[in-house]
């Protein structure tokens, strides 16, 4: 598949409230959009680092994938982001390839992208999220 960057990094948080005056105040970052992925039942926060975007996440609800994730893991890093050409494609190659996929097809995730996202167990542990930005 055709990978253009790592598009951002996901963290996974208890509480954004908690997590952003880190991330403003002691890296310097500026966090440039809070917005709401009902679907995927979290709240998320962004940050850009040059060209890559870190993307807090909290859960909105107890069942949702990332209070699971804290709960067996704790707080911390949760998936990779690579923007690629076309994600449907991208999803195919991977299956193709004997990659566990947790999306057959793409949905919308936060700032408008279109995403999916591949299972760890495919992918030695890293959760990965292959995205593509359909409008630009
Ligand atoms: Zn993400």
């Amino acid at each position: 598949m055709n990978i253009k960057q790592l598009e951002h990094i996901g963290i996974a948080v208890k509480s954004l409230d908690e997590a952003i005056p880190y991330w403003e105040n002691v890296l310097g970052l500026k966090c440039y959009n809070v917005e709401e992925v009902a679907d995927q039942k979290v709240k998320t926060a962004f940050f850009k680092v040059g060209e890559i975007k870190i993307e807090l996440l909290e859960s909105t609800s107890e069942d949702g994938t990332i209070a699971k994730f804290i709960e067996k893991k704790g707080q911390g890093v949760h998936h990779l982001a690579f923007a690629v050409d076309n994600v449907e494609n991208a999803l195919a190659e991977a299956e193709s390839k004997g990659v566990q996929l947790i999306d057959k097809a793409p949905r919308l995730g936060a700032e408008g992208l279109s995403i999916a996202f591949l299972h760890p167990k495919s992918t030695l542990g890293v959760l990965t999220e292959l995205c593509e930005n359909k409008n630009k």
